[in-house]
């Protein structure tokens, strides 16, 4: 899974109803004999070998990962689907990296120019394109910075945002429901909002909301990771505004000083963000300096592709996409300053051996519709192997019926309940409900919206171009009545998840594992052979924004 960016959102706290641990499951009902514990095991036990490195995306040990799962697709008979008959697609990315020192940002007030100190009060990314940038514009505040139809709301309207910098909260109106404000409240949406109302670059304000769920500290340790994103056929970074020319993510302290003298004060804006109160913007007192420096490389990193063609002659030409990222973080310097290899056993060498598992399985029965399986790249760099795949699919775009995810199953304890981000849009809830009872599972409904997680790994590439798609995630009750599955859930994502420490040793629970991987075989099996596509529901936001 990627981490969470800071323009990304939250809302309401935890709802304690929905953490209910400890219910007695049903007995297992169906047996998992399809899956082979021993296999899946070899698989994660080779991907995060420390001899990969890590796989990050680019490097060499990420390609020997991706020769291995296409040998793995050739093993198994399944056919090629990549560019050119072969396996791979190769994906074309742009990365640069902040100039050491070059990041500043100063306000012009009305007592003097304030320079802020990086990182203690601002961070910055660096630009996918331009070398060198000096931005020196007026202020405008936008509140959120979104556009949304669906709720009638603006935070443009009435504003004049040309040529000045806009500058927003983090996240959204904490009534939305999660995933759509998830979508609409991202990183990625907000630029575009900005960049379409004629924003010369951004400034994102952290809140005392925001604070709670994702501390401004935890971005420290990303300061130096790259930024990388695909490029078009014209070499444009997808999703790149040309016209925003700087952007920098302030803490609390510095919001403070942006805002000195402002119509409104900060503290009646945080406290109306809290309150879930509308939250109005206005001109804001004098002007800011936005300036960077950024280097650039460019690189590819293949997808890896295969299909497994289905019986029926008119079904066969649909497809069921699963996805996967194979790309994980790499080698970061520890805290002593030795390397760390980040090895991502549980993120995500566990969900391409549970794909690849998939695979094994349905290649051995009838089924109507084609299944492609996609091993992704740049996951972790946002989503980048998806998006790319999505935009620039071997098979007809319209071909591909519904995506089923996975990325980093926490299988570290006998979990009793799954959890599926994205079924509520769409009839593969029934189905997901189905696949999951037969494997004596319980579907439970999203325990921590606040996290995002819909925005947060591949499928939402594939929601975006208007494909249903789940994403299935292990939930929070344990089969073992002594045990709290969230108290261990919430250890692995505290003491693992991207962390050096997510490496094969970890206590993997197989059997849960295979478990796993037969419900996903169950749904895939339900979904190549009921006779209707799966469908967005009548009227849903996500069937409606993409198609
Ligand atoms: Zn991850």
């Amino acid at each position: 899974m990627s981490r969470h960016f800071s323009e990304l959102a939250c809302t309401a706290a935890m709802s304690a109803s929905l953490l209910l641990a400890g219910c007695a499951p049903t007995e297992i009902s169906s047996s998992t004999s399809e899956v082979s514990q021993a296999q899946l095991r070899g698989h994660i036990e080779f991907l995060a070998a420390d001899s990969l490195k890590g796989r990050d995306t680019g490097s060499v040990g990420y390609q020997v990962a991706a020769d291995y799962v296409a040998a793995e697709f050739s093993k198994l008979g399944l056919k090629p689907a990549g560019n050119s008959g072969s396996y791979f697609q190769e994906v074309p990315l742009v990365e640069a990296r902040r100039v050491k020192g070059s990041a500043g940002v100063t306000l012009h007030t009305s007592g003097g120019d304030v320079v802020l100190q990086f990182p203690q009060q601002f961070t910055m990314r660096p630009d996918l394109v331009e070398a060198s940038q000096q931005l020196t514009a007026d202020l405008v505040f936008v509140g959120y910075g979104i556009v949304a139809d669906e709720y009638d709301h603006d935070d443009y309207r009435g504003l004049e945002v040309e040529g000045k910098i806009a500058v927003m909260l983090t996240g959204r109106p904490q009534s939305w429901p999660t995933e759509e404000g998830a979508h609409l409240g991202s990183g990625r949406q907000k630029a575009r909002y900005a960049a379409e109302h004629g924003a010369v670059g951004r400034i994102i304000v952290h809140t005392p909301r925001d604070e709670k769920v994702f501390p401004y500290e935890e971005n420290f340790p990303y300061l130096d990771v790259p930024r990388m994103n695909w490029l078009d056929g014209t070499g444009k970074p997808d999703a790149y505004w040309p016209q925003l020319q700087g952007d920098a993510f302030l803490n609390l302290d510095a919001a403070a000083e942006l805002f000195a003298g402002a119509p409104t004060p900060l503290e009646e804006i945080y406290q109306a963000d809290t309150e879930g109160k509308p939250v109005r913007g206005f001109e804001l007192p004098g002007a800011a300096t936005l300036s960077r420096q950024s280097s650039h490389r460019k690189l590819s990193s293949p997808n890896i592709v295969a299909v497994l063609e289905g019986s029926d002659p008119k079904l066969k030409q649909e497809y069921l996409v699963y996805s996967a990222h194979l790309d994980h973080l790499g080698v970061i310097k520890g805290e002593n300053g030795e390397d760390d290899i980040y090895n991502g056993a549980m993120d995500n060498a566990a969900g391409i051996a549970i794909m690849l598992e998939t695979a094994r399985a349905l290649q051995q029965q009838p089924l109507k519709r084609s299944v492609l399986f996609v091993a992704v790249t740049g996951e972790e760099k946002g989503l980048l192997g998806a998006g790319y795949y999505a935009r620039n699919p071997t098979v007809p775009r319209d071909a591909m019926v519904a995506n089923i995810n996975l990325d980093m199953p926490v299988l570290v304890f006998p979990f009793a309940d799954v959890i599926a981000f994205g079924a509520d849009h769409s009839n593969l809830k029934s189905t997901v409900e189905k696949a999951a009872h037969q494997a004596g599972i319980t579907l439970t409904p999203d325990p921590m919206p606040e996290q995002a997680i819909f925005v947060r790994s591949d499928h939402y590439r594939f929601v975006q171009q208007g494909i249903p798609a789940i994403y299935l995630a292990t939930g929070f009750t344990s089969k073992n009545p002594e045990e709290n599955g969230e108290v261990l859930w919430q250890k692995f994502n505290k003491e693992h998840y991207h962390q050096a420490s997510d490496q094969a040793d970890l206590p993997i629970d197989y059997e849960s594992a295979a478990i796993f991987t037969q419900i996903n075989i169950n749904i895939g099996r339900d979904i190549c052979n009921q006779e209707q596509r799966p469908a967005w529901n009548e009227g849903d936001f996500f069937g409606r924004a993409f198609n």
